[in-house]
């Protein structure tokens, strides 16, 4: 990504190399020049951050982006520029597009449609099974090469639990980290949304936590005997949480994310049987969320992932129970944290754009995610104070499919800057 352009961030609240402090950023030929205080430099296209944030460009390593294959839903344009929107410059698609991510050719194709769109850094995430059969392994050589920033079946858990020890095995050998979803498919069992008081009372078949918890503790397991790392996707539930702190504990290299809706809503959202509430794993109860919300302050949850999962109207515009899950993400996840995280003191807003940025782009080893004199222009600069109520009409993302639409939100992304260009704003 080439960034001509010249400008200078005058008068936020910088956040570089962990600490915050008022000044101004210098952007030239796609670096971050300069960070200092009274610039001058006429050239340069001003923008006017007082009063807000200027961060690191927000990093996502979950989110779904669709091509090749339902571009209906989305595709690698539309996807890419909803996510700078939502103040992103680095984000990982998962591999269950049509076809698969299994090989190189994909890879390179999302990649270069990625470079084309010129929206964010787009790196694809392969598949850890060939067409996500989870039977035979993908090439994990072949697919490091191509530029695959993580392997995983994500959708899904590898079924044979003896398959997934040797995918660790084998994609330890060339450097990548696998992402396990975390899911046993038989105890799944039909549900719908978590199994609870809410399930009961809706009548709508549940979903146990165990189904979640079960595979978790399994693939940390094997990760553990296989002396190798791993990263837990989209962590839902409090007994989940317990059990990746308690595997810290033991010294097991494990890291995890949570996403944002489980962090803001829980399982009471599905009484009016939006099917837009319909997401997997399923949100919980409130138990779940504040037990989420200690695990990121306690280091247990890593970082914060959006599982941008956008989906046609059609996909959701049916019965609850056939509905498509998955939330469309990339333009709510910041205010949404801020709404639930920040504004009520749970995380100060350095320990929120931690989670967000360098702590996901270091458990894949992306080398994004700072702010600092010399690198890469990836930049987010956030409105703290401003309040807006989500519109899904208004997302760039193709997928409407949000819950949360009439929600009053607090924190805005106003510009995103990636590679020097401005992708957003202004
Ligand atoms: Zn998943």
């Amino acid at each position: 990504m080439s960034g001509n352009g010249v400008y200078l961030i005058r008068g936020g609240n910088v956040l570089s190399q962990g600490a915050a402090g008022s000044g101004d950023v210098l952007v030239r030929n796609g670096i971050v020049e300069t960070i200092g205080q009274g610039l001058e430099v006429p050239e340069a296209v001003l923008i006017d951050a007082s009063g807000m944030w200027v961060v690191p460009g927000l990093v996502d390593i979950h989110c779904h982006l669709r091509e090749p294959g339902f571009e209906h839903k989305e595709d690698i344009a539309s996807g890419s520029a909803a996510a700078a929107k939502g103040g992103f410059t680095t984000i990982c698609c998962m591999a269950n597009t049509d076809p698969v991510n299994d090989n190189a050719v994909v890879t390179e194709f999302i990649k270069k449609k990625g470079r084309d769109a010129g929206h964010a850094r787009v790196r694809p995430i392969a598949a850890l099974t060939k067409g996500l059969l989870g039977e035979e392994l993908t090439e994990a050589g072949e697919l490091a090469e191509a530029g695959a920033a993580a392997l995983s079946d994500d959708g899904k858990s590898v079924r044979n639990a003896n398959r997934m020890r040797l995918a660790l095995s084998y994609a330890k050998r060339f450097g990548l980290t696998v992402i396990s979803h975390p899911e046993d498919a038989d105890l799944v069992n039909g549900g719908v949304m978590n199994e609870g008081r809410w399930s009961t009372a809706l009548g709508l078949p549940g979903t146990t936590r165990a189904a979640e918890e079960t595979v978790m503790a399994r693939d940390i397991m094997l990760a553990a005997v296989e002396n190798t790392g791993i990263h837990i996707a989209h962590v839902s539930t409090a007994g989940g949480a317990d059990i990746v702190r308690e595997a810290k504990r033991r010294g097991i290299r494990v890291t995890c994310e949570t996403a944002p809706h489980y962090l803001y809503a829980t399982d009471e959202l599905v009484r009016e049987y939006d099917s837009n509430t319909k997401v997997n794993p399923p949100l919980r109860t409130e138990e779940d969320r504040t037990a989420l919300i200690e695990a990121l302050r306690d280091g247990t949850i890593d970082c914060i992932a959006t599982d941008h999962a956008p989906h046609h109207l059609d996909d959701k515009n049916v019965e609850y129970s056939i509905a498509a899950s998955g939330i469309s993400g990339f333009e709510t996840a910041l205010a949404i944290c801020w709404t639930a995280l920040v504004k009520p003191g749970f995380l100060s807003p350095e320990e929120l754009f931690a989670k967000m940025t360098h702590a996901p782009s270091d458990i894949l080893g992306l080398d994004a995610g700072r702010l600092e004199a010399g690198r890469a222009a990836d930049i987010a600069v956030i409105d703290p104070c401003a309040e807006w109520t989500v519109d899904p009409a208004k997302f760039a993302s193709r997928g409407k499919n949000t819950p949360f639409a009439g929600h009053a939100l607090t924190g805005l992304v106003r510009y995103t800057i990636c590679g020097g260009k401005l992708t957003y704003g202004g």
